[in-house]
């Protein structure tokens, strides 16, 4: 009997090592984080075509994993790119409030491992990445009243970080320890296709599962019609074979007619996932589930849509690569560069939208009138989607950018972002192109807890610019030249400028007060009587000028060599031919 029961608890034990990930989504539950991470470490036990990873920290202090299954058991990135394996990465848990791609990742990464002729069959070619959960802080911080307007499943996380911080917004400024160990999973694997798992709210419609798809008009025009018209509409057409037919994500014309108002195209900029992936030509997606629908419906559908997606690698494959490799050619010697878009709203295709009636009803709670979606009255109306946007302002790339070794965390962050550069081998005078940010607002509403910067009004002059041995040079030659550009660009879509890193150059570090400069300016005016003639006329036109003894001498300063050549003077320098200088 005692030795009856001993192979039981065997038995047991060896059942529970092999133990199926827990099915807590049929039961309206996301698993939590230790759940996550211990089934994924079972999985790396049990099979030898997979593998966990961890990758630097995140901000709560544990290590940011990364589950990668490699039917061929090879896990180095570079050969693996070198044999043109065809590389997705899915990113869960940004917002882990929104944890359906936590739940369907595992599920299947289980399903493939389980069924050894499948993962060979179904991931001929492929290398699926998965990144468990990336908030794991956010995740960590779990409660049933995290997402007012959302009742499933019944734990979720939160959608800051450990220190707050909104992490889909976070792939330009790194502020994020999570952020810097993503860039490095990202650079290192550099996935030709990438997906990043939402659950969205905003108007009532039939459908589980939306999708964003990163706005194509951003991507070179070889690989955005492989994107626009072949990938995205198969995986439409795949997802139509289930029971959770896709629709684009519901961002409505006309927020107060709905979806019939026509859907719009959402412009990913860098700070966001998929605007962060497409810099670097990667097909990237978000799938954005519908947060009114069953839990295990939306869990179930995700998994459906990563399957899609895997099926489309593999068939796929060789021209996925063949695109993107050809798109990163053209981008390294791309010269103009789109950094302002604009809807084109002429331009719109037609597709058959399944909603439901929005109605005015009494409320139960307040007895007011308020707007509903009647559940009981679905609808299929065709309905226009914009899905273009037009450059509406370009830049030309400078031959190479000259960056001083003074901004240590701009030179950090590109080469994360795998972004060669060379250093400057002794002190040099070199002619630049310089840019002066002579307006710009600073946010009032804090934006990750920056004021970031807006509306700017940038001015150029060619100017000698004294560097040091050791300042940076970064040639525009190179496949992560979209980065560069609209990264250091000040006027590019999520410049370095504008997420504040150059602040300080907005101050004023000298300056001159009336009573000491007043006899250095007579000294001046009369060493050089063009701006003394600048001033009397000044003055004739403007009376305010006239009248102010302070305003005449900022005049004379401004217009001097006093002046602070480096107020206001954005230390990205613009080297627009080639010029000889030794380098190290
Ligand atoms: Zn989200």
């Amino acid at each position: 009997m005692k030795r009856n029961s001993l192979i039981i608890s065997l038995i047991l034990i060896i059942l529970n090592t092999n133990a199926q990930v827990p099915q807590a989504y049929l039961q309206n539950q996301s698993l939590n984080y230790s759940q996550v991470i211990e089934n994924y470490k079972i999985l790396a036990n049990k099979f030898p075509e997979a593998k966990l990873v961890e990758y630097g920290k995140t901000d709560v202090g544990k290590p940011l994993h990364l589950f990668i299954i490699s039917p061929e058991k090879e896990f180095f990135a570079k050969k693996l790119q070198s044999e043109n394996k065809t590389i997705i990465l899915v990113n869960n848990g940004i917002h882990p409030g929104e944890p359906e791609g936590i739940d369907a990742s595992l599920l299947l990464a289980e399903e493939i491992l389980n069924n050894p002729k499948k993962l060979k069959k179904d991931l001929k070619n492929v290398v699926l990445c998965i990144i468990p959960v990336y908030n794991i802080g956010g995740h960590l911080n779990r409660s049933p009243y995290h997402r007012a307007n959302q009742q499933t499943p019944e734990q979720h996380g939160y959608r800051g970080n450990s220190r707050n911080l909104d992490l889909n917004r976070d792939f330009v400024k790194l502020k994020s320890q999570n952020a810097q160990s993503f860039v490095q999973i990202f650079q290192e694997w550099k996935p030709q296709i990438f997906l990043d798992t939402h659950t969205t709210d905003g108007s009532d419609h039939q459908y589980v599962i939306t999708l964003i798809s990163t706005q194509h008009n951003k991507f070179p025009k070889i690989l955005d019609e492989f994107f626009t018209n072949k990938m995205i509409p198969e995986l439409f057409k795949e997802m139509a074979k289930t029971e959770y037919e896709l629709t684009p994500y519901v961002y409505p014309m006309d927020y107060s007619k709905g979806p019939e108002s026509g859907i719009r195209a959402y412009m990913d900029y860098p700070k966001i996932s998929t605007g962060y992936a497409s810099l670097f030509n990667s097909m990237a997606f978000m799938t954005e589930n519908h947060i009114f629908k069953d839990y295990k419906d939306r869990v179930k559908s995700v998994w459906l849509f990563e399957k899609a997606l895997i099926k489309f690698a593999k068939e796929n494959s060789a021209e996925i690569n063949n695109k993107q490799k050809l798109a990163n050619e053209f981008t390294t010697t791309k010269r103009e560069f789109a950094i302002e878009y604009q809807l084109d709203t002429n331009n719109y295709t037609f597709f058959k939208f399944k909603g439901y009636e929005a109605e005015i009803s009494i409320s139960p709670l307040t007895q007011i009138k308020r707007l509903q979606y009647n559940t009981n009255k679905p609808y299929e109306k065709t309905i226009r989607i914009y899905n273009d946007y037009t450059a509406t302002k370009t830049i030309t790339a400078p031959y190479a950018y000259v960056l001083p070794q003074a901004w240590p965390e701009i030179i950090d962050r590109l080469k994360l972002n795998s972004v060669k550069m060379k250093q400057l081998a002794k002190d040099t005078l070199l002619e630049l192109t310089v840019y002066y940010a002579d307006e710009y607002q600073k946010s009032k509403r804090q934006q990750q807890g920056q004021n970031t910067l807006s509306n700017l009004k940038i001015s150029s002059k060619q100017m000698q610019i004294q560097c040091f041995e050791g300042d940076y040079v970064i040639f525009t030659n190179q496949v992560s030249n979209e980065y560069i550009v609209q990264m250091l660009e000040p006027e590019g879509m999520d410049s370095f400028f504008k997420w504040n890193f150059f602040d300080e150059v907005l101050e004023h570090r000298e300056y001159f007060s009336p009573l000491g400069f007043e006899e250095n300016a007579i000294k001046y005016l009369e060493k050089h009587p063009e701006l003394k003639e600048k001033l009397k006329e000044a003055v004739i036109k403007d009376e305010k000028l006239a009248q102010s003894h302070y305003a005449q001498l900022k005049f004379i300063y401004d217009n001097s060599e006093y002046s602070e050549k480096s107020y206001k003077r954005i230390p990205v320098y613009r080297m627009n031919n080639e010029i000889y200088i030794p380098l190290k």
